[in-house]
Order: structure tokens, then C-alpha cells, then sequence
């Protein structure tokens, strides 16, 4: 049985055709489940019987298990149990400009980042497009806030679990739905090329964000096993294409480590090999790991030189802002965490 949070209103359309029913159909379960939010079938009461019937042979509404969570200022962790009993995170920060939500693709990841968490659990397997919308749904519920910024930054790579992904985009960008503008979500990826290309053809407003971490082959290799598959002149390459095609601009991601990626000279060269380009840099504070024998994170005073450099660059740069670093807010540091306390 699918979920019914899985299926696009297209595909709901699809379905009710199929079934010698009116397409409109999909407009109001959609109305019902994403404006007015009900937990069941029987609470759609402009909906007739035979409908009803139909939704409940083929669908369930079921929802994730919350297993615990934690607070912070600011920011909110869920560990969410799935219905294999795999676990999954989502972040919630708030901003001055909102809600935004971090949300996870993959149970496990097989990117195998070194500076990250998450990649100590290998890919289990692709979450469905209703696991990544109902961590929307029941965080809303749970804090009753409204989200107004989804970003796929969780456990996972998206473009590892590509159909899942843009289909979920369909389904909570869908205005009769949650209705969250496609300027207003992020896709952020660690540059698995065909997929950026596959990305650019779609035509949608969807941010992009790149996991860079570094300006060099030499240092990604180390960082990023990805890059020795796909190296970082093709990759930029990509993107150039990728920005003539969409018009939008890309955000790059960069990790301050302390000592390894985080020179005057690393500025100096990311500097000159995005130069020209419609981006900017976000430079990130490190977010401790069990990894912490490796990496430490950059000081203050080097981040800020490395963002100067940038700037004399002429390279559009910003410093993240820092979430809750008390309550680890990483990704895959609360599921971690929480395997080992168990
Ligand atoms: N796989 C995707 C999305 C998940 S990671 C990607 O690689 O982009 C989301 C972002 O968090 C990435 O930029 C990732 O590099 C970063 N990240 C991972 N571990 C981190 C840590 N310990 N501290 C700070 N950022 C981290």
C-alpha cells in the first residue's frame, strides 16, 4: 500500500483517472491533506463514500514515529523512526526570515565525506518522497510553527535518490499543497555531475548548492572520496553550464578547517576558480564529530581573513551562522548519538 503523502497531484490525477474518476479530485485530497491537514480519510467530508472507499483500499496516512528530540535557541533536532525501524533526522532553525527546515533524503549515506556523520552509517536505502514530506508535516504540527524554507541538507545525498527528491519538490512546491516556493528550497549536493545536468534540464527555480570544502583536487581528494570520481574542473565546469541554462545562481558550501583548507592561499585559489561566476561562497564553522582527532575547527579570525580574501576577490561571501552547537546539530549527530547511548 503507498503512502498517499507520496504521490504528486499529478500522480494522484493519474490514479483517479484510472479509477473512473474526476481528476478534480486530486485538488480537494490535496486541500485536505496539506491546507487543512486532517489525520484521516473520513474527516474529508465534501468527499463522497465511494472515494473515500477507493482512498482506503489504495492509500494509507500513516506517519513517522518520533523517537526524541532535542532544543536549543533556535533550533529544534527530531529523530524520526521510519517503518522498517531505520531513523532519520530533521533540523529546525529559525531564522529572522523564517522557518527553515533541514531535512534528511537517505537512511545512511555512501558519500563517505570525512568531516561528516552522517556517511558513518552506510546508505541503507533512498527515503520515499512521503518520508521527506511528513518531516515537514509533523514538524509543523509538533512546534505549530509554519515552514517557510526546506533545505536537503540532512542525512544523505539527493542526488543519490534523484526521482524521489524532485518528486517530493513536486509535491510541496504544488500550491494547492504545502505550497512552499521553489525559491525557497535548496538542494545541496557533494557534485555528482550527471545528476547536476539532469537538474539543470528541469527548469525549476530550486536553489543549488554545492559541497566544495575545498579549492584544489588535492585537498578535495582527501576530503570528498566523490572527487575522485568527479574532479573539481569538471565539476565547475558543470556548474558554468548549469548557470547558463537556469539563469539562477549557485551557492557553494565550504567547511573551515582548521589548518587544512583554510589559508589565505586556499582563498586566494577558490577565489580564482570561481571567478567570473554567478555564486557565492558560504563559509562554514566547523560543527564537531566523532571525527574531532582529524579536524578541528578554523578561529574566528581565520575565517575572517579567509572571507576578506574573498571579498578583494570580488567573490560574493557570506559566514554561517552557527546552530546549535550544544545540541550537535551536524548531520547524523543525534542518531549517532543516540545508538551509542542505547
Ligand atoms: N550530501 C549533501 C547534503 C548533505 S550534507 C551534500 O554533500 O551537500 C549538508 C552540508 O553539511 C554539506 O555541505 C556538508 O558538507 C555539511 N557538513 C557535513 N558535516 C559537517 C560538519 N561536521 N560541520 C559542518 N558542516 C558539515
Amino acid at each position: 500500500m503507498y503512502s498517499i503523502y507520496d504521490f504528486s497531484k499529478e500522480k494522484l490525477e493519474n490514479f483517479f483517472l484510472e479509477n473512473n474518476e474526476k481528476k478534480f479530485k486530486a485538488t480537494q485530497i490535496y486541500e485536505w491533506l496539506y491546507k487543512k491537514r486532517v489525520g484521516s480519510f473520513d474527516e474529508m467530508t465534501n468527499v463522497s463514500k465511494n472515494t473515500i472507499g477507493l482512498l482506503k483500499e489504495n492509500f494509507s496516512l500513516k506517519k513517522l514515529k518520533l523517537i526524541t528530540s532535542q532544543s536549543d535557541i533556535d533550533v529544534d533536532k527530531y529523530l524520526f523512526g521510519l517503518d522498517d525501524g531505520n531513523k532519520i533526522e530533521a533540523v529546525l532553525m529559525n531564522h529572522d526570515y523564517g522557518y527553515s527546515l533541514c531535512i534528511s533524503t537517505e537512511v545512511g549515506c555512501n558519500m563517505g565525506c570525512l568531516f561528516c556523520e552522517s556517511g558513518r552509517l552506510k546508505k541503507v536505502r533512498n527515503l520515499l518522497p512521503s518520508e521527506m514530506v511528513l518531516q515537514i508535516l509533523q514538524v509543523e504540527e509538533m512546534k505549530n510553527v509554519r515552514i517557510s524554507h526546506i533545505v536537503l541538507m540532512g542525512i544523505g545525498e539527493p542526488f543519490d535518490n534523484y526521482d524521489n527528491v524532485i518528486e517530493f519538490v513536486n509535491i510541496i512546491n504544488d500550491p494547492k499543497g504545502i505550497d512552499i516556493g521553489a525559491r525557497h528550497i535548496t538542494i545541496s549536493t557533494c557534485g555528482l555531475i550527471p545528476k547536476i545536468k539532469e537538474f539543470a534540464k528541469l527548469d525549476k527555480q530550486v536553489n543549488l548548492a554545492i559541497s566544495l570544502h575545498a579549492p584544489n583536487n588535492e585537498i578535495r581528494n582527501r576530503l570528498m572520496p566523490i572527487n575522485k570520481v568527479y574532479k573539481i574542473e569538471e565539476l565547475i565546469k558543470t556548474l558554468k553550464e548549469y548557470i547558463d541554462t537556469t539563469k539562477r545562481r549557485v551557492t557553494f558550501e565550504y567547511i573551515m578547517l582548521d589548518g587544512i583548507n583554510d589559508s589565505t592561499e586556499c582563498a586566494k585559489e577558490l577565489a580564482g576558480l570561481l571567478k567570473g561566476m554567478n555564486a557565492y561562497v558560504n563559509l562554514i564553522p566547523y560543527n564537531s564529530t566523532s571525527n574531532d582527532s582529524l579536524f578541528k575547527k578554523s578561529s574566528k579570525e581565520t575565517i575572517l581573513s579567509f572571507y576578506d580574501t574573498l571579498k578583494k576577490n570580488n567573490i560574493n561571501v557570506t559566514i554561517r551562522r552557527e546552530f546549535g552547537s550544544k545540541v550537535m546539530a551536524a548531520c547524523g549527530q543525534l542518531r549517532a548519538n543516540y545508538e551509542e547511548e542505547k
